[in-house]
């Protein structure tokens, strides 16, 4: 990938989430120029970002002015056309991680079937576009359906215990896998340049919360043995090293409870269970991108002081203008760093933002973070007038 290098080097991320100002905001501090394709003028890194290209990540046309406009282009979510960005790859443009790899990640089915043809260990699946109760016998109960495009944060994903359950499958197509006895869930950031390097972030490990089918808590390091920690790193190293990715990766695995490890899932950009790095690693998840997709050498990830991050979710009956309830008492709790992401209305879960505590004691950290949830909510303008006294 031959880079024109600029005294100012423009980055363009297709994506203006929290993944996506975050990313900018280092960017920033990097001394780059950002530009962002979104199709929301709120988008929250529009707040930071240079250029704001308004437009769809489907759109060839908005697709090719940002990285025309750029010397490299990133993206901070999987649903993009990448067909489109292929060919704009083919064309010369830099595109990091590889459109290639996009395709083969946004498909859940060739994910699963290109990671097991490497020798990654995976979960035992089967494609199964209609579950029928004869294919699912077959496979064997209880198992798990997932769409093979589309989902994200559980949704798209469907827990069938057995035949009774079936009238509840998801329509479309689809993949089947084993369900797993799972013991913990553990995610590892790794990181790879052009030249080869890799270099990877600690194990974490991630508490889902079953309500909100979406993961709440993450707890750095995990808390597991260090041959299990270090099988799970080869692992994840070894699916980004098979897949020759550029850039960042967030790879999702499970520890089984009769102690296999399998590769669940790997997502191509930052990833939530990495946000712990800005306040607790020497390198961030976001400037370790930016490193590998400049073509930089990779920065070092030890872990400074052990780290638990909380999502800020949205009220469960919250819509609209968001409100930010218990956030003077929250940082008055030692080694809180509260990020909120800017989005301008706060849905059901949705999240918008996330603290992270440091501790020496990582159990003291989950404590503190304990205490933090519970005093900090994520409430509408509108349910404002139900709670008394001004909102910190
Ligand atoms: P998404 O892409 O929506 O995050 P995932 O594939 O990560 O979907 O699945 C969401 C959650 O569902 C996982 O974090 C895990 O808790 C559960 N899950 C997924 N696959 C399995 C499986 N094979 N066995 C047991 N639980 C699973």
């Amino acid at each position: 990938m031959a880079l024109r290098y600029h005294y100012l080097m423009r980055v363009g991320i297709i994506g203006g989430g929290q993944l996506g100002k975050m990313l900018a905001l280092q960017a920033k501090a990097m001394g780059f120029h950002v530009s962002i394709l979104d199709p929301s003028p709120h988008a929250p890194a529009a707040l930071i970002a240079d250029t704001h290209i308004l437009g769809s990540y489907h759109d060839i046309r908005k697709l090719r002015e940002i990285v025309d406009a750029c010397d490299i282009t990133t993206y901070d979510l999987e649903e993009i056309d990448a067909q489109a960005l292929a060919a704009l790859e083919a064309e010369g443009h830099a595109i990091a991680p590889s459109p290639r790899i996009l395709q083969i990640i946004q498909d859940k089915l060739t994910q699963k079937r290109y990671l097991a043809a490497k020798g990654i260990p995976v979960p035992r699946f089967r494609e199964a576009d209609v579950l029928d109760e004869a294919t699912c016998e077959a496979f064997g109960f209880p198992l798990v359906q997932k769409l093979r495009r589309g989902g994200y944060d559980g949704r798209g994903v469907m827990v069938i215990e057995d035949a009774r359950d079936l009238p509840r499958a998801l329509q479309g197509p689809s993949l089947i896998e084993e369900k797993i006895a799972i013991h913990k869930e553990l995610a590892v950031m790794v990181a790879r340049n052009a030249s080869g390097q890799i270099r990877c972030h600690p194990l974490v490990e991630m508490v889902f919360d079953p309500a909100a089918n979406i993961c709440d808590v993450v707890m750095a390091p995990a808390l597991v043995e260090k041959h299990i920690a270090e099988r799970a790193i080869q692992i994840a190293s070894d699916a980004i090293q098979a897949l020759e990715g550029v850039g960042i990766f967030g790879v999702e695995m499970f520890l089984a409870q009769d102690g296999r490890i399998l590769l669940n899932e790997i997502a191509p950009r930052t990833h939530n269970s990495g946000h712990y790095t800005i306040e607790a690693c020497i390198t961030d998840q976001f400037e370790q991108h930016l490193r590998a997709i400049a073509g930089l050498p990779l920065g070092e990830t030890d872990l400074l002081i052990p780290a638990v991050m909380v999502n800020l979710l949205g009220a469960p009956d919250a819509y609209g203008p968001p409100l930010i309830l218990g956030m003077r008492e929250a940082m008055d709790i030692s080694g809180l760093s509260f990020h909120l992401y800017g989005k301008a209305e706060t849905r059901p879960f949705r999240k918008m933002g996330h603290i992270t505590i440091v501790d020496h004691d990582v159990h003291r950290a989950r404590e503190k973070a304990q205490k933090a949830r519970q005093i900090i909510q994520i409430i509408s303008m509108s349910q404002a007038e139900k709670h008394k006294g001004a909102p910190a």
